[in-house]
């Protein structure tokens, strides 16, 4: 059920200001050369599972963390990725567990598998096979029947477990509502109950020169059942809503006056803690 009043990307307002999310940078290395990637300036580095380890532990012995993400880079391509994820779940047994993934390497999620409580965030950003490989700069991600057949598999295992879609909102491919619709007939397809458009962020020129924006208002409310809207327009203009039983939300640029960004996330990389990507470091 879709819940009126939370963003499904934000999480429920932390009054305390106490509640953690903690991002896992496990490498920076990626198969795929998205024109529009935040990451392909910065060089990799050697994750060290110690430190992380200590860390860690003490972030969860003093406060409530309620997400962890694993990210990228392509996370799965670390040999660490299924030791880590399950280290996590095994330590914490109730926080959510989100994997930003390009889903190139569907065997290694099926390693987690028996795991309970995933999301499989997997970035497509066009149902159309070849144009998503040309947007990746790669035929890295995995094929559409790969991609079916994952869903078919993950809907076997615990109903916690779910994949959510990624698709980038970009000019000249998703940059419509007739193009959306179609995404969304693609997912329902496949098998797929969870969808995010997301506005690119403003990281590099071609992210700047590609941004489109994409009014859903212009859906019919009898054909998609709109729910929520942001309380506070000035500050967020994210949307929630139900296509045919698919929850999907509109992510759009949030600024630090929304109400349902409690915190910047934690992000654990080169083996330190820092407050958000590029932000202060609390511990190296
Ligand atoms: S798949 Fe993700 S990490 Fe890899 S190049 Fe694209 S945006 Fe960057």
């Amino acid at each position: 059920m879709i819940d009126n009043n939370v963003c499904y990307k934000c999480g429920v307002p932390d009054p305390m200001g106490k509640k953690v999310e903690l991002t896992i940078q496990l490498t920076n290395k990626c198969n795929c050369g998205c024109t529009f990637c935040s990451n392909c300036n910065f060089p990799d580095y050697e994750f060290d599972k110690d430190k992380f380890m200590d860390i860690f532990s003490i972030l969860k012995n003093n406060f409530p963390i309620i997400k962890v993400a694993f990210t990228g880079g392509e996370p799965t391509l670390h040999p660490l990725f299924t030791e880590m994820v399950s280290y996590v779940r095994e330590n914490l047994s109730h926080t959510r567990i989100v994997i930003n993934t390009n889903g190139s390497n569907l065997d290694k999620l099926k390693e987690i598998s028996s795991l309970k409580g995933i999301e499989y965030g997997i970035s497509r950003h066009h149902y159309d096979e070849k144009i998503n490989a040309e947007i990746f700069k790669s035929h890295a991600p995995c094929s559409n029947e790969q991609l079916a057949e994952f869903t078919k598999f993950l809907d076997t295992t615990d109903e916690s477990n779910y994949i959510l879609m990624h698709c980038n909102l970009i000019k000249g491919k998703i940059d419509n509502i007739e193009e959306v619709k179609k995404y969304l007939e693609w997912s329902k397809d496949i098998g797929i109950r969870q969808v995010g458009f997301v506005e690119l962020m403003p990281y590099t020129q071609a992210a700047k020169d590609d941004k489109v924006e994409v009014d859903f208002l212009q859906l019919p409310n009898d054909y998609f059942l709109l729910t929520r809207f942001a309380e506070r327009k000035e500050v967020c203009k994210c949307i929630n809503f139900d296509y045919k039983g698919i929850k999907v939300y509109n992510r759009r640029m949030c600024t630090s006056n929304c109400r349902n960004v409690p915190n910047a996330p934690l992000v654990y990389n080169y083996n330190r803690l820092s407050k958000g990507f590029g932000g202060d470091i609390i511990w190296e």
